[in-house]
């Protein structure tokens, strides 16, 4: 029986974790959950998993949880109520609960940041969705895994197939996940991409993006900001960056390819041209899945892939002048230092102003550009903990100071 510790319990990576937990009563266990403004679902999440802690991450709202659980503890007479915490320190107190075995990392942004240390500070396997934890800051990250000796697998679907083609490799081995020395054998990685909400659209029609338009997913049901990140291909560019810490590659072995059925996750190609793959259907259950029973695989009653359904499996190359994004983050992460956290910081402000109709989908790009090329005298290469955050709350300031001035009107 595993115990987990289920970070942003109530988002798309967290709900999917939970829904595993139903799936498997034998094997999994709640025992912490933390989650961001969601009461409601929050509440009956703690009701039917019955968790020994829980943490949110606005102190602000611990005394309505609290009233709450107390109206439910006298109207069902339940099991005891779960330890309360709030703020960075509760979302840290989760992460490292000391009775968890495995952390699913489901935060969405850098936020993650602490809570991912402080499980990887008490010797907590993890598995990985808060990718921009590790974007912002993987010269943190990746020492902190060397000392504790945790383990970091991927949740992402992309890094999952490749963690799952390199286990038919003679290196199959997660120690060597994060160590940033090159995985031996590994090539070249083919990251595939669905090319999100715009794949079909004439690049000039860029113009004419909404809100709405960005955060509906062809092919992935997620969370809006991950959505948008996709419509913009900073979600792949993102990724590749994710890829060079979990792997070891450098940024020209991490390619990206579009397919626009998501059936084929990640391609890895080994020393002698052996390209190995994984497939299934685009649901991140089955990454999920991987990351709490790996080494084990376990029978799910879950829609086996048939090819004949799906009938063609189709690739081309990213078009870069429609997508910056990708670009810009190739360019971060080849900088290095503080540069990917300023780039990830910026694009999160950026898009949170645009989910608030603040600015335009293709202001986006020009934003996170404008911050990064301010921050390039100042790179740091080898970063503290205390650098990256402090990057990152400059580089969000940053953002919102530029999207007042005047963007180029042609998009407005
Ligand atoms: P969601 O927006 O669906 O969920 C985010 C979770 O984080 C919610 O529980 C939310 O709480 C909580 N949260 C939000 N802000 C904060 C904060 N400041 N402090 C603490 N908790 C907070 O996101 P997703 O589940 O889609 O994504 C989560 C992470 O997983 C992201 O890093 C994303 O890139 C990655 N990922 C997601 C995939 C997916 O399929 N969704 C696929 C691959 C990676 P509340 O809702 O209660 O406010």
């Amino acid at each position: 029986m595993k115990a987990i510790s289920v970070l942003g319990s109530t988002g798309s990576i967290g709900t999917q974790t939970l829904e595993i937990v139903d799936d498997f009563p034998e094997r999994f266990r709640v025992v912490a959950l933390s989650a961001g403004r969601n009461l409601d679902l929050l509440v009956r999440q703690i009701e039917r998993y019955q968790p020994e802690a829980v943490a949110l991450a606005d102190p602000a709202l611990l005394p309505e949880l609290q009233q709450r659980l107390a109206a439910l503890a006298t109207e069902t007479a339940a099991a005891p109520l779960p330890v309360l915490l709030a703020g960075p320190e509760g979302l840290c107190a989760v992460a490292a609960w000391a009775s968890a075995d495995l952390v699913v990392t489901g935060i969405v942004g850098c936020a993650g940041l602490l809570p991912t240390l402080a499980a990887i500070e008490a010797g907590k396997d993890l598995a990985l969705a808060n990718k921009e934890t590790l974007i912002a800051a993987g010269p943190v990250v990746l020492p902190a895994l060397k000392r504790s000796g945790s383990r970091l697998l991927p949740a992402d679907s992309e890094h999952s197939a490749i963690f799952q083609c390199l286990q038919g490799t003679p290196w199959a081995d997660s120690a060597r996940l994060s160590t940033g020395i090159p995985t031996p054998g590994l090539r070249r990685i083919q990251l595939t991409a669905s090319g999100g909400a715009f794949r079909d659209w004439a690049a000039a029609d860029l113009v004419n993006a909404t809100v709405a338009d960005a955060t509906s997913h062809p092919n992935w049901s997620m969370g809006r900001k991950i959505t948008v990140d996709s419509a913009t291909l900073m979600n792949k560019g993102l990724e590749v960056i994710e890829a060079h810490y979990l792997f070891g590659l450098d940024y020209d072995h991490i390619e990206i390819v579009i397919h626009p059925q998501s059936i084929i996750h990640s391609l890895v190609e080994l020393a002698d041209s052996s390209v190995l793959a994984q497939l299934g259907w685009p649901d991140m259950k089955l990454p999920i899945l991987y990351c709490l029973s790996w080494p084990e695989r376990l029978e799910t009653p879950w829609r086996r892939l048939d090819l004949t359904e799906v009938g063609q499996l189709n690739f081309r190359a990213p078009d870069r002048a429609k997508y910056p994004c990708m670009e810009l983050a190739y360019a971060a992460g080849r900088a290095g230092g503080t540069m990917p956290a300023v780039m990830n910081a910026a694009n999160e402000q950026a898009v949170a102003l645009f989910l608030e109709e603040q600015i335009h989908f293709l202001d986006i790009p020009k934003l996170i550009e404008r911050t990064c090329d301010r921050h390039r005298q100042d790179l740091r290469p080898d970063p503290s903990l205390e650098d990256v955050l402090a990057v990152d709350a400059w580089a969000r300031q940053a953002v919102v100071e530029l999207s007042q001035q005047a963007l180029q009107p042609t998009h407005r």
